[in-house]
C-alpha cells in the first residue's frame, strides 16, 4: 500500500450507537491496525436540527468500552483538526463557491414555501435535471439578478448540477464494479442557507483534508457514492480519491431488511452498544453492555458479522481479529443478526476468560445486588460457576448463595417425598462428614451413608442441594459443600431439615 492508511469513523451524534455503527467503527479500526495506520473519529454534526446533547461523549464511551478508541478524535486531536464538522464550518463555503464558478453547482434561491408548494403539486418532485430550469436559481436567473440577490444576502443554497446521461462507475473493495446513472440522482444541496455544508460536501472536503485513504461505511451510503465521486472529480481531486468499501447491512433475524432499533424493542434484544437515555424524553434504551455482555464478546460477534477468516473459527480476540482481518473476506451479502448466537459468544467468552479478569466485574455486580462478597472466596466461586453463566448478571444468581444462605427454598421439589428416615440421615451426615475430603470423596461418603440408611442416594441429593442453594441449580453439590465449609454446610442442612419437616 503506497499511501499511509488513514481511516475514519464518521457518526452523526444523534442518539444511541447502533451495533451496525460499532461494526463500521470496528472494521475501520481493524483495517487501520492491520496496516499500521491511523483510526480517526470525526463527528459529523453539521445538521444542527438533529444535534443531541451527550451523544458525542456516548459514542466515545462506546468505542472505549469496546477497546477500539480512536488515534485522533475531538478528545485526542492530531494534526488534522478540528474533528467536529461544526467547528470546520468556515472551510466548506470556498469549495461550494469553487463548484459554482466552474459550472458544477449553482445557487438556488427557492424558498422553503416555494419548495413545499412544488412538492404538494408534484408528489414525486425531484430538484434535478428535469425540473431545475423551472426553479429560481442561477441557471434560470440572469447574472445581474443573481448578483443582486447575493448582494442583498437573500437566503440561498448551493446545489450540485448532476450531469445528464452519464454513468458513474467505481470499484468498491467489497462489491467490485458499481455503476450509477446520473439521470437518477437529484441535485443535492451542498451548502445550506445557514452556511453549513450538507453531509455530501462536508464528507468529501473533510476526507480530503484529513487525508483519508480508505472509506469503510455502511451499505446505506452506497447511493450517495456517485455524488461524492463527482465532487472529488469536480473539485479537481480525482487523483487523491480514497478507496471505497461499503459494508454489508446487518439484517433482522429473519433476513427481511435492515435491523432497526424498533426490531430490537419488538423482539426483546438490544441494538445499541450501551444504555442510551434520550435527554429530551428521558427514555432509556438498553444496551449490550448493561445487559451483561463482555466487551470482548461484543467485539468478537460484530467482527464475524459479515466477515470470516476462511475457516470455521468463530472465537477471536481483538488481537486475532487485527491479525486476520482482510477486506477480501468481507461478504457482499447482508448478515443476519441472531441474538441467541450473540449470547452464545458471550457464554464462550465467559467460559474461556481467566477468573482474575472476571473478578472485578463480578464482584461489583454482586455488591450492586446488595450481596456482601468475601473476596477470598470470590475467585473459587467464579471458577466453579462460570461455565453456567451466559450473561454477566447470571453470576449474581449463580453465586449469591455462596455468600448469603438462602431464605427461600424450592420445598415443593422435596416435601412430597420427605420423611423421618431422610431427616435422620441428614442429621447423621451433618454431624460427621469430613470437610477435609475432596468433593468426590465427600460424595462417596454421602452415598455410602445413604445406603446404610436404606435410602437411594439419588433421593437425598436433591434435598441436599435445595438446603444449600435454595433451588435446583448450581454446580456439583459437593463442590458447593467444600466451598461453604463445614459449619455453614451444617447450618444450612439444619435449616433445610426444619423447612422440609414443617
Ligand atoms: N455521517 C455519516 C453517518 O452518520 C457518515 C457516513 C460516511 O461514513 O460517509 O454514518
Amino acid at each position: 500500500m503506497s499511501k499511509e492508511v488513514r481511516v475514519r469513523f464518521a457518526p452523526s451524534p444523534t442518539g444511541g450507537l447502533h451495533l451496525g455503527g460499532v461494526r463500521t467503527a470496528l472494521f475501520n479500526y481493524l483495517f487501520a491496525k492491520k496496516h499500521n495506520g491511523t483510526f480517526i473519529l470525526r463527528v459529523e454534526d453539521t445538521d444542527q436540527t438533529r444535534f443531541v446533547e451527550g451523544a458525542e461523549q456516548y459514542i466515545v464511551d462506546c468505542l472505549e468500552w469496546c477497546g477500539i478508541s480512536p488515534d485522533e478524535s475531538p478528545q485526542k486531536p492530531g494534526d488534522f483538526g478540528p474533528y467536529r464538522q461544526s467547528e470546520r464550518k468556515p472551510s466548506y463555503r470556498q469549495y461550494a463557491e469553487q463548484l459554482v464558478a466552474s459550472g458544477y453547482a449553482y445557487y438556488a434561491f427557492d424558498t422553503s414555501e416555494e419548495l413545499t408548494a412544488k412538492r404538494a403539486q408534484e408528489p414525486n418532485f425531484l430538484y434535478g435535471q428535469k425540473s431545475r430550469m423551472q426553479m429560481r436559481n442561477s441557471l434560470t436567473l440572469t447574472q445581474s439578478e443573481v448578483s443582486e440577490l447575493l448582494a442583498q444576502n437573500t437566503p440561498h443554497v448551493i446545489r450540485i448540477k448532476m450531469p445528464t446521461d452519464e454513468q458513474i462507475t467505481f470499484t468498491d473493495m467489497i462489491r467490485g464494479m458499481v455503476s450509477f446513472e446520473t439521470n437518477l440522482v437529484d441535485d443535492k444541496v451542498l451548502l445550506k442557507a445557514d452556511g453549513m455544508p450538507t453531509y455530501h460536501l462536508a464528507v468529501v472536503v473533510d476526507d480530503r483534508a484529513m487525508e483519508i485513504s480508505h472509506i469503510f461505511r455502511g451499505e446505506e451510503w452506497l447511493p450517495s457514492a456517485p455524488i461524492h465521486i463527482l465532487l472529488w472529480k469536480y473539485l479537481g481531486w480525482a487523483d487523491e480519491m480514497p478507496a471505497w468499501a461499503h459494508l454489508p447491512l446487518i439484517l433482522k433475524p429473519d433476513g427481511n431488511g435492515k435491523l432497526s432499533k424498533r426490531d430490537g424493542d419488538r423482539l426483546g434484544f438490544p441494538v445499541y452498544a450501551m444504555n442510551w437515555t434520550d435527554p429530551k424524553t428521558g427514555d432509556l434504551t438498553k444496551g449490550f453492555k448493561e445487559l451483561g455482555f463482555m466487551p470482548e464478546a461484543f467485539v468478537n460477534l460484530l467482527g464475524v458479522l459479515g466477515w470470516n477468516d476462511g475457516t470455521d473459527k468463530e472465537i477471536f480476540t481483538l488481537e486475532e481479529l487485527k491479525a486476520a482481518f482482510s477486506v477480501e473476506r468481507i461478504s457482499k451479502a447482508g448478515a443476519k443478526f441472531d441474538f441467541e448466537k450473540a449470547k452464545w459468544f458471550n457464554h464462550e467468552w465467559i467460559k474461556q476468560s481467566p477468573v482474575y479478569s472476571l473478578q472485578l466485574t463480578v464482584g461489583t455486580l454482586l455488591k450492586q445486588s446488595g450481596i456482601e462478597v468475601k473476596d477470598e472466596k470470590l475467585t473459587e466461586v467464579i471458577e466453579l460457576v462460570k461455565d453456567r453463566c451466559t450473561l454477566l448478571p447470571d453470576f449474581v444468581t449463580q453465586t449469591a448463595y455462596f455468600f448469603t444462605a438462602p431464605t427461600e427454598f424450592d420445598s415443593a421439589a422435596v416435601k412430597p417425598k420427605w420423611n423421618a428416615d431422610k431427616a435422620a440421615f441428614f442429621e447423621e451426615f451433618a454431624g460427621k462428614f469430613d470437610i477435609e475430603l475432596n468433593a468426590l470423596e465427600l460424595e462417596t461418603s454421602f452415598k455410602t451413608l445413604a445406603e446404610a440408611h436404606g435410602l437411594k442416594p439419588g433421593e437425598v441429593m436433591l434435598p441436599l442441594r435445595i438446603a444449600l442453594v435454595g433451588g435446583k441449580f448450581g454446580p456439583g453439590v459437593f463442590d458447593i459443600v467444600k466451598l461453604l465449609g463445614k459449619e455453614e454446610t451444617q447450618n444450612r442442612i439444619a435449616k433445610g431439615i426444619a423447612e422440609f419437616n414443617s
